[in-house]
């Protein structure tokens, strides 16, 4: 589908997915619904059960095939810089892309890529809301772009988070990437940010890029933002040691991030399930990046994290969708009532040696998309990116 803004991505009056093979729900306590039709009105799930006991009169059809639908994928961490454009790698339509990799969601972790970005605090807080205001006006695909995330630079001041939480501003980019670096200025600025409804994000672990530098584990401790961001490095991890205090000292969310150390992204799994902390964990790509673009990157993680790191399919699923739409306060992510007809639908890739959708991502491979809806819209078909889904959903009557 083409490059798409709210005027023209009306949520259709009534949409009805019927014959779902597996309804996942995206909430770790009861990831798999007994259930196989979801009806949609106005953009909202307006119910869930069975096709005999729902009415979906006049409703737009789409025949699941037995396929399996899922929440939209949120990712959690992203570098947008202006519509569907990243100078990172100089790529056009990259959001577009990520939309067949069944993400319809993503959060900026700070426009930090914009050529020429403003370091004063003025420049910072225009490019903050200009930032907020051109993402909510232009969603590339329809994917929904939380951005508007400004670093913390010294020279901010409390007045200066009143300002950008009353012009719509509610997070902030990585703690760490700007000027403030310490821990007792991270501490006092989070904690402007958090006084005024500002959620925070803080970098973890060696550099990025030339320029950008080491955060360990007592700056993340001191700084206390509310996620601690690529808890698995972006790209260089912290220490083991260092990953599993901060799983054990802070009840702040922990970010796995497919540009970041698979090995560090595993331990911390691991060492979140033996804490029984597995709510805390949320997904995010921290791209683009000098790793590039990764439309898959969401999808790629959950198959690394499920077969290496022995989840069932369906919990790292929740990672990527309800975990994240709880820390980060969306309402897509689950599927229930009143929450946001956002949606993938997804079978085994063709020739996959797991015999279903669940067990194929369990083997580490990556599911095919058949279909994407956001707000009760069908925003793609069969992913142009994803292995082929071996059925694909059908859309019956529009
Ligand atoms: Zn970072």
């Amino acid at each position: 589908m083409a490059q798409d803004s709210p005027a023209t991505h009306k949520p259709s009056a009534s949409l009805v997915i019927r014959n779902i093979g597996l309804l996942l729900s995206g909430d770790l306590d009861n990831p798999i619904l007994d259930a196989d039709t979801v009806l949609a009105v106005d953009g909202k799930i307006r119910a869930i059960g069975t096709q005999k006991d729902i009415d979906s009169e006049g409703a737009t059809v789409i025949d699941a095939k037995g396929t399996t639908l899922a929440p939209g994928l949120i990712d959690s961490h992203v570098h947008p810089v202006a519509g569907d454009w990243t100078p990172r790698q100089n790529q056009l339509g990259w959001i577009d892309s990520y939309l067949h990799g069944g993400v319809t969601s993503m959060i900026s972790a700070g426009e930090v890529h914009t050529p020429g970005r403003p370091k004063d605090v003025v420049g910072l807080k225009a490019m903050a809301i200009f930032a907020q205001r051109a993402f909510s006006a232009f969603r590339p695909g329809g994917v929904r772009i939380h951005a508007g995330a400004p670093v913390l630079e010294h020279g901010m001041v409390e007045e200066d988070f009143k300002d950008l939480a009353a012009a719509g501003v509610t997070m902030l980019g990585e703690v760490g990437l700007g000027s403030v670096k310490d821990g007792s200025t991270d501490h006092q600025m989070v904690g402007w940010a958090r006084k005024y409804g500002i959620q925070s994000t803080i970098h973890t672990g060696g550099p990025s890029i030339p320029g950008s530098s080491l955060i360990d584990k007592d700056v993340v401790l001191a700084a206390d933002a509310d996620v601690i961001g690529h808890i698995n490095g972006g790209h260089t991890a912290l220490p083991d040691d260092q990953i599993e205090i901060l799983c054990e000292k802070s009840a702040r969310a922990l970010e796995i991030v497919h540009n970041g150390n698979e090995r560090a992204g595993l331990l911390t799994l691991r060492t979140a399930s033996e804490l029984r902390q597995l709510p805390r964990i949320i997904l995010g790509t921290d791209s683009p990046a000098g790793s590039g673009v990764q439309p898959l990157g969401i999808l790629r993680l959950l198959a690394l994290l499920s077969s290496l790191g022995n989840v069932p399919a369906e919990v790292a699923i929740c990672f990527a969708t309800g975990n994240t739409a709880k820390i980060r306060n969306l309402n897509c992510g689950l599927i229930a009532p009143e929450r946001d007809a956002t949606f993938v639908l997804m079978d085994r890739a063709q020739h996959s040696a797991g015999k279903t959708l669940l067990k194929s991502i369990e083997a580490g491979d990556l599911p095919g998309i058949g279909m994407v809806i956001i707000d009760g819209v069908v925003a793609a078909q069969r992913s142009r990116n994803t292995p082929p889904a071996t059925t694909l959903p059908e859309l019956l009557k529009t």
